[in-house]
């Protein structure tokens, strides 16, 4: 049982200590495992909490007496943009409840953009020569693809525990006018975990930006998704913003996808009256209104803020266990030695692990042969290019508990070959 850091064992030693991960290995693979730790999902027994909505809603029409099935409410109905509004802590004139996917409502803002510019935009984005968007990295991939998708260029800065590197944010943004936009995912993020700061929010609301009509693209996903008590609350981008004069800046972004049913929630803009009116100005003419029947179904099933909030309490009872287990696979395995580092999130999805330098790529495809699907090293990245191929997510919501214990034990595994082998070769080298 080795507990010394890898690269300080004698050659002898560490050819040992190879043998017996190759042999751990081979044992690995004689399992046939067949496990997935790929995409954030929620599991069926966390989807089983939201199935009363299969008999919502009990009534047609909503507080305003406005019958649901019926068109029209392009801001959503009054009552979850209430609920929301107070999740949020903005005001309900600050959110437009939409349809089933927050990743749609942040595409259209970006497509409005390129096509019509902002309120304070001299020229439609499209129209510019260059678009550039700062990309805290590790992050969201579809952020990262639905960019490239348009040809926008991305920069990448430093995500810390507390936020992105907000000094390298303020140099990119202050003199280059292509650089329009940025992504952040503030609380519990994919898939780092961090939280962003109140100073670091602070910061990124007041610095200077070259472009007049800079935006944050604040994408609150997993703002209620804590799995500890020591609950994170989420810094207020929008009263941030307005307060230092650039009310318009953020767009904040969320939705129920982790709450109730993934791909069958409500998802929200939330943002100043005046990007809610740019919104809905562009919107007006892709859609007569969202699914306010499922708008409704909602405000039924949970009540009120709190019922949002008791009900993830439930989410967390499943998940805070997994979360363990890939700690608690990790630290038996590697701890000591020196070839990996992993987040201990407290709330969001995915756990954020760092091997050696050089053998993400590897780990991932041991752990493929070997049974246990992982997401593609590098995919945290745009371009899914990691330079140090060392970022791995993990994603342990999906598999029962029991399944990422397996998993996980076998990722450790993975790891540690993979450097053995990594640390070996460069033993070769040197002979
Ligand atoms: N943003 C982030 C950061 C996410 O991790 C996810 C889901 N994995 C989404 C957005 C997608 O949200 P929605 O289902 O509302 O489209």
């Amino acid at each position: 049982f080795v507990t010394t850091p890898l690269a300080d064992l004698s050659p002898a030693d560490l050819a040992a200590f190879l043998e017996t991960q190759r042999a751990a290995y081979e044992a690995l693979k004689g399992r046939g495992l067949k496990l997935d730790l790929t995409r954030g999902k929620p599991s069926a027994e966390q989807l089983d909490l939201a199935d009363r909505l299969l008999t919502l809603p009990t009534s047609t029409r909503d507080a305003d007496g406005v019958d649901v099935r019926n068109y029209g409410g392009l801001t959503g109905i009054r009552q979850i943009r209430e609920m929301f509004a107070d999740l949020l802590w903005v005001e309900p004139s600050q959110v437009v409840a939409g349809g089933n996917s927050s990743l749609s409502i942040m595409h259209d803002c970006l497509v409005h953009l390129l096509l019509h510019g902002a309120q304070e935009s001299p020229r439609a984005w499209a129209a510019e020569e260059k678009i550039t968007f700062v990309c805290p990295v590790p992050g969201y991939d579809r952020h990262f693809t639905m960019l490239a998708s348009h040809g926008i260029e991305m920069v990448t800065v430093d995500m810390h525990e507390d936020g992105p590197d907000v000094e390298a944010v303020a140099r990119l943004v202050k003199d280059d006018p292509s650089v329009k936009g940025m992504w952040i995912v503030p609380t519990y993020a994919n898939p780092s975990g961090s939280v962003i700061s109140q100073e670091k929010a602070a910061a990124l609301a007041s610095m200077d930006t070259a472009a007049p009509d800079f935006r944050i693209f604040w994408d609150n996903a997993y703002a209620f998704h804590h799995l500890t008590e020591d609950e994170a609350k989420s810094a207020d981008i929008i009263t941030l913003c307005s307060a230092a004069g650039h009310p318009n800046r953020p767009l904040m972004f969320a939705s129920t996808s982790k709450i109730t049913y993934a791909g069958s929630g409500v998802a929200f803009l939330a943002a100043s009256e005046a990007n809610v009116a740019w919104y809905t100005g562009h919107e007006q003419f892709a859609s007569i209104g969202p699914d306010k029947v499922n708008q409704l179904r909602h405000v039924e099933f949970f009540g009120s803020a709190q019922g949002v909030r008791d009900h993830m309490a439930k989410h967390r009872a499943i998940l805070a266990p997994k979360f363990a287990a890939v700690d608690t696979a990790l630290s038996t395995e590697l701890a000591g030695l020196g070839i990996a580092d992993w987040s201990k999130p407290t709330g969001g999805y995915f756990v954020n692990l760092d091997v050696l330098d050089g053998t993400a790529t590897r780990v991932v495809a041991l752990a493929k042969e070997a049974g246990i699907v992982l997401t593609p090293a590098g995919a945290s990245y745009p371009y899914g290019k990691d330079e140090h191929d060392r970022n791995i997510r993990l994603a342990p919501s999906f598999p029962t508990l029991g399944e990422v214990e397996t998993a996980m034990a076998g990722v450790a595994t993975c790891v540690a070959l993979a450097a053995a082998e990594s640390l070996a070769a460069g033993h070769d080298d040197k002979v």
